[in-house]
């Protein structure tokens, strides 16, 4: 399977991706986004069909606000933890715009979803419209992230200390 595919619009990606993104963009109206007026919403397929969103949510002391995909991600873990996360969509718009910005995934959320990955040794397709104003499907987060953290850098040489 390729990494990626790329569309240049929206109409091109398949049904599934299409209904993702809208229901990204729906969850992006809720977000709280005072500061940054960028208003993010994610949309996550799980296994048997049902939709979890999320939406950013900030914070006046900034590090402590919290992406769009990661609310999704925890939601559905805490919500759903037997079913499989199949696709993430995301969106960002300005308030009371229609129109759909470029934002492609942050590097905390891609480390993340990588864990969520990796736990469920499945990929987890990612769904974003990239600066060139291209929609990308993302075949897998590991595709995303290269060269990436993970548990099994914390494992490794256990064995050898306790020897
Ligand atoms: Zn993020």
């Amino acid at each position: 399977m390729e990494d990626f595919i790329i569309a240049a619009n929206l109409e091109d990606l398949d049904a599934e991706s299409k209904y993702l993104v809208h229901k990204a963009k729906e969850a992006s109206h809720h977000a709280y986004a005072p500061y940054s007026k960028f208003m993010v919403g994610a949309a996550i397929l799980l296994g048997d069909g049902k939709v979890v969103t999320g939406c950013n949510q900030e914070n006046a002391a900034y590090p402590s606000g919290m992406c769009a995909e990661r609310v999704a991600l925890f939601a559905a873990a805490s919500q759903h933890p037997e079913q499989r996360i199949v696709k993430i969509a995301v969106v960002a718009k300005r308030k009371s715009a229609k129109e759909i910005l470029p934002a492609t995934c942050c590097g905390s959320c891609r480390q993340v979803m990588l864990e969520f990955e990796q736990r469920q040794e499945g990929a987890i397709k990612v769904v974003m419209l990239n600066s060139d104003h291209q929609w990308i499907v993302a075949s897998s987060v590991q595709s995303l992230l290269p060269f990436s953290f993970s548990k099994a850098h914390l494992e490794q040489g256990n064995d050898l200390h306790h020897t």
